[in-house]
């Protein structure tokens, strides 16, 4: 769906809209430059997952029953061969982590997260700890590091391994898969260990195509986001993988009164995702990053010109859909990133960009939720900024 094709704002009670609600809690809205980052409200959830959450909402059902079928659902929809619903890609990673530990021995699912005497450890090269990574701690686990912060070999990772290891986690992410061992392999370490391999690749979506890479590539388990680029319901996620795997993942998730029970998703949530997720696979990827393109080739036209800024589209690996990339070279003389970012969130008109990910050298604009008409808006305000800045002030 393009952004303009984008329904009204117009939610609730005929007549209210979302600036509304903010305006009657003094909160000033923002224009998401920054893409789908949970603090800056996640993505615009598609109209056709709100009337699911809509519809759903008029029906009672057993949950267990619900879920189970959505699992099958969505393994037909992305191509997996089983598949289930968390609470974000982080509650992915909390019951992946358990159901490594516990296989379905309906024993351990209740005593989580107390893991005394039984292996506890979860094996991740040191160059994939990341800001999230303590939710796969959750379950009473603790991770053994293999590698260090130049990376990580095959020796390095399988002498990780013990009696004592659970699981080999793997991660999927921006910046982070240079110098490791690449998830293949990671797979066939763990495999001949018997262990699974558990992989975080929350926001590797699109392209559209890593549904199925992962676990084509060996994963037992694959997390992603259900509210970032799938614009499901902000707080769901998909879990694919193995069927073994999958099912001793949602027997130590919620609704069971196991370590996960905060964690529940509710059947509005559930709908939604799966209505959102086959808007999501059927979108012509070709044409979306085209117009994306377009939309940042705009951004990075008004801003060529100012003296020690570089500015590029890119669109790789580390950039999920095409960015417009602002690098501050050598030759700038003014703040960087952060103050750039702070400054943009002040006044009327606050825009969100990314900035922090790669040190302060960069600020990025993310198409991904920027709505109808604010585009002229995000390319005014950045350029404003970065000249103000130039000028020294
Ligand atoms: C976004 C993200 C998460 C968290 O995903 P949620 O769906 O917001 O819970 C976890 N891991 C990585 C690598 C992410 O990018």
């Amino acid at each position: 769906m393009t952004a303009t094709e984008n329904p009204s704002t117009k939610t609730g009670k005929p007549g209210t809209t979302g600036a509304e609600i903010l305006e009657r809690l003094s909160v000033t809205p923002i224009i998401n430059a920054g893409g789908p980052n949970t603090k800056h409200s996640g993505s615009r959830p598609r109209q056709v997952a709100m009337d699911a959450m809509q519809a759903m909402s008029e029906t009672f059902v057993n949950i267990d029953e619900l879920l189970i079928a959505a699992g099958k659902e969505i393994a037909s929809i992305v191509g997996a061969e089983a598949a289930t619903v968390t609470s974000g890609a982080s509650g992915g990673l909390v019951i992946q982590a358990a159901a490594a530990v516990s296989k379905g021995d309906p024993e351990i699912i209740l005593r989580l997260p107390d893991t005394a005497g039984i292996p506890n450890e979860l094996v991740i090269q040191k160059r994939h700890r990341f800001i999230y990574d303590h939710l796969y701690l959750t379950p009473g686990t603790r991770f053994v590091e293999a590698g260090d912060d130049s990376g990580c070999t095959p020796e390095q990772l399988e002498a990780a391994i013990s009696p004592n290891t659970a699981g080999v986690i793997h991660l999927e992410s921006p910046f982070k898969n240079l110098d490791v061992v690449q998830l293949p392999q990671s797979a066939e370490i763990a495999h001949a260990h018997g262990l699974p391999l558990l992989a975080d690749a929350a926001s590797m979506l699109p392209p559209r195509e890593n549904l199925q890479k992962f676990t084509s590539e060996g994963a037992d388990l694959v997390s992603f986001s259900g509210g970032k680029a799938v614009r499901g319901p902000q707080s769901t996620g998909l879990l694919i993988g193995k069927p073994e795997w999958v099912e001793y993942a949602r027997l130590v998730n919620a609704p069971n009164p196991t370590m996960a029970r905060s964690q529940k998703v509710s059947k509005e949530e559930i709908a939604g995702l799966l209505a959102a997720l086959r808007e999501f696979v059927e979108v012509d990827e070709e044409a979306e990053t085209a117009r994306y393109k377009r939309d940042m080739e705009m951004v990075v036209d008004r801003i060529t010109e100012i003296p020690g800024i570089a500015v590029s589209l890119e669109h790789n690996y580390d950039h999920y859909i095409p960015h417009a990339v602002v690098r501050f070279t050598d030759s700038w003389r003014g703040p960087e990133g952060a103050e750039i970012a702070r400054r943009l969130m002040l006044g009327e008109q606050r825009v969100y960009v990314t900035s922090g990910y790669t040190g302060d050298r960069e600020i990025w604009v993310d198409p991904l939720n920027i709505q109808p008409g604010e585009l002229e808006t995000v390319a005014r305000r950045v350029h404003e900024e970065l000249m103000k800045a130039a000028g020294g002030e």
